[in-house]
C-alpha cells in the first residue's frame, strides 16, 4: 500500500473545517512535496515530521512523497496538522495498518524529538469535527480537557508519536484525558468591595440589566477601574452556546488554562490605551488572531484613559461595535471573529490627572474641553450612560465602613430584569433592551405616550439630542423600568434615562 488518508481539522477564524491529509509514496527520486495551500509553518511541518519520525524509531521512507491537504482552497496555517501528516506518511509507507485511524481526527504539533505538543484552537476544531459527524478524536495530552468540552465525541490523548504508532499497531493503549479538576473556579472581584458610589453602582446595575455601554469620568483613584472590573460579576453566567463561543476564542488565542473547563463567567478585557490596533481589534501574523475586542465577546471591554488612545484606534472600534464582528482581510483570505462586547470606557476629566480632582488641578477650561473633546463624536454617541465618579471624602469613607451590597444580590435583580426583557422581546429574538432596534420602540404597541417622552422631543428639537441618542434613551428607560419590576416606563424613567445619557460632568466641563 503506498497511499493513505488521515483526517484533521483546519481553522479559519472560529470556523473549523474537516481537512483530509493524503500521503502518496511512489518510486522515483526521493523528495517531499506538500500541496494544498500550505503557509510557512506548514512547510516547516515537513522537517518536523521527518525529525519526529526518525527520533521515534521510525524509518523515513526514502521514496517520492506527496502530501496533499484537501480541500485545497481552504487556507491552512499552524502546526496542528503535524500528527496527521506523520500518521498518513507511516500508513502510506505500510508501516501502520490504516483501519484503526479510519474516521478518526488527529490533531497535534510534533516536536523534533517526537513528542506531541498542544496546539491552539483545539476546542473549535473538535466542535467542527463533531458537526461533521466525527465521533473519535486523538489530541495532545495538554489539549484533552478542552476537547472534552464538546459533547458526543470520544477524546483520547497522546504524548508522543511513538505512542500513536504503538496504539495503531495494537501494542499499547492511548492515554486517558486528565481527570476533571475538583476545585471550583476562583471567584472574581465582588461589588461588596466598593464602598459608597451609589450612582455609579446603580449605573453598573442598569448596564448589566440592559446590555448598555457605560462611560465613567473621574480623577485617578476614584474607583473607575474597580467598578468596571466588577461588571462581569453581576452579569448572568454564559449559556451553553455563549460559553462555547467564548471558550473557543480563548482556545484560539492560546489563553485557555490547562484544566480546559468551559468558561461560564462573562470575560473581561482591559487593553492598555497604548495597545496596537492588532492587539485591540485583531490581526497580526498569518490569518490574524482575535484581539481584545473579540476576547471580550459576550463580556466586557474596558478602555481606561480613553482620550489617550490613538484616534485611528478609536475609529477602528466603531464598526465592530455596531456589527458585533471583526473582519480581518488578508491576501490569502478573510478571517472573521465574533465581537459582541459591552463597552465601559473611563477617562480623567483633564490631562494632568490630578488625584485630588477639581481642587488642585491647574488645567484651564479650554485644556479640559480639548481633552475630553478627543472622545466626542461617534464613539461617545454610542455610550448610553455617562457617570461621574468622585473619590469619597473622609466623612463618606468613615460612613461607608459597612461593606457594599454583594455582587450576588445585585446579580439577582439583574437576572429578574433580564428575564422580563427577554420575555417581552421574545418575538423579535432580542435578549436585552440594548439589542432592540429603535423603530421597534417607537411604534405601537411599545411606543410611549408623548406626555412621558416630552423631555426627549424638546431635546431633539433644540439639537441637544441625536436620533440615535433618542433611541438609546428609550432602551435605557425600559431597563430602569424592568429593574423596578414595572410593566411600562413612565415619565420618571425617561427623565432618569435622559440624565444618565447626558452626563453631568460633561455638562460642567464643556
Ligand atoms: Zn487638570
Amino acid at each position: 500500500m503506498s497511499y493513505a488518508r488521515v483526517l484533521c481539522v483546519g481553522l479559519v477564524g472560529v470556523a473549523g473545517h474537516l481537512v483530509e491529509v493524503e500521503a502518496d509514496l511512489s518510486t522515483g527520486l526521493p523528495a517531499v512535496v506538500l500541496t494544498g495551500l500550505p503557509d510557512t509553518a506548514l512547510n516547516e511541518a515537513r522537517d518536523r515530521v521527518r525529525a519526529a519520525m526518525v527520533n521515534s524509531g521510525q524509518e523515513w521512507p526514502n521514496r517520492r512523497i506527496t502530501v496533499n491537504l484537501l480541500p485545497a482552497a481552504l487556507p491552512k496555517h499552524g502546526s496542528g496538522f503535524d500528527l496527521a501528516i506523520a500518521a498518513a506518511l507511516l500508513a502510506g509507507a505500510g508501516e501502520l495498518p490504516p483501519a484503526p485511524l479510519d474516521g478518526v481526527v488527529l490533531l497535534g504539533e510534533l516536536g523534533l524529538d517526537g513528542t506531541v505538543r498542544p496546539v491552539r484552537g483545539v476546542l473549535p476544531m473538535v466542535a467542527a469535527a463533531a458537526r461533521a459527524g466525527i465521533t473519535r478524536v486523538i489530541v495532545p495530552l495538554g489539549n484533552a480537557r478542552e476537547a472534552m468540552v464538546v459533547p458526543g465525541v470520544a477524546v483520547r490523548a497522546v504524548d508522543s508519536l511513538h505512542r500513536l504508532v504503538e496504539y495503531v499497531r495494537g501494542t499499547a493503549p492511548l492515554l486517558d484525558p486528565p481527570s476533571a479538576p475538583t476545585a471550583p473556579p476562583a471567584g472574581g472581584p465582588d461589588l461588596s468591595d466598593v464602598a459608597g458610589q451609589q450612582t455609579a453602582r446603580y449605573a453598573l446595575e442598569i448596564a448589566a440589566a440592559g446590555g448598555h455601554h457605560l462611560a465613567l469620568f473621574g480623577p485617578p483613584g476614584a474607583g473607575k477601574t474597580m467598578l468596571a472590573e466588577r461588571l462581569p460579576s453581576i452579569l448572568p453566567e454564559l449559556d451553553d452556546e455563549a460559553a462555547l463561543e467564548v471558550t473557543a476564542l480563548q482556545s484560539i488565542a492560546g489563553l485557555l488554562p490547562p484544566d480546559g473547563r468551559m468558561i461560564r463567567r462573562p470575560p473581561f478585557q482591559a487593553p492598555h490605551h497604548s495597545a496596537s490596533l492588532a492587539a485591540l481589534v485583531g490581526g497580526g501574523t498569518g490569518l490574524g488572531r482575535p484581539g481584545a475586542l473579540s476576547l471580550a465577546h459576550r463580556g466586557v471591554l474596558f478602555l481606561d484613559e480613553v482620550p489617550e488612545m490613538a484616534q485611528a484606534t478609536l475609529q477602528a472600534l466603531r464598526q465592530p461595535l455596531e456589527s458585533g464582528r471583526v473582519v480581518i482581510s488578508r491576501a490569502r483570505g478573510t478571517t472573521e471573529y465574533p465581537a459582541r462586547a459591552q463597552l465601559v470606557i473611563a477617562a480623567n476629566p483633564c490631562p494632568c490627572a490630578s488625584p485630588a480632582g477639581d481642587q488642585l488641578c491647574g488645567c484651564t477650561p479650554v485644556v479640559r474641553r480639548r481633552y475630553l473633546g478627543r472622545l466626542s463624536g461617534p464613539l461617545l454617541d454610542r455610550i448610553d450612560m455617562k457617570i461621574t465618579v468622585l473619590p469619597l471624602t473622609a466623612v463618606q469613607l468613615i460612613g461607608a465602613s459597612e461593606p457594599g451590597e454583594s455582587s450576588s444580590a445585585v446579580a439577582a435583580r439583574v437576572a429578574r430584569a433580564r428575564a422580563a426583557a427577554a420575555s417581552r422581546w421574545s418575538a423579535g429574538g432580542w435578549r436585552v433592551n440594548a439589542d432592540v432596534p429603535g423603530p421597534h420602540l417607537r411604534r405601537p404597541p411599545w411606543r410611549l405616550p408623548a406626555r412621558d417622552t416630552g423631555i426627549l422631543h424638546r431635546a431633539l428639537d433644540r439639537g441637544a439630542l441625536s436620533a440615535r441618542g433618542f433611541d438609546r434613551i428609550l432602551r435605557l428607560a425600559w431597563t430602569i423600568c424592568d429593574l423596578d419590576g414595572r410593566e411600562r416606563p413612565n415619565a420618571g424613567d425617561v427623565g432618569e434615562a435622559y440624565q444618565l445619557r447626558m452626563g453631568e460632568l460633561l455638562g460642567r466641563v464643556s
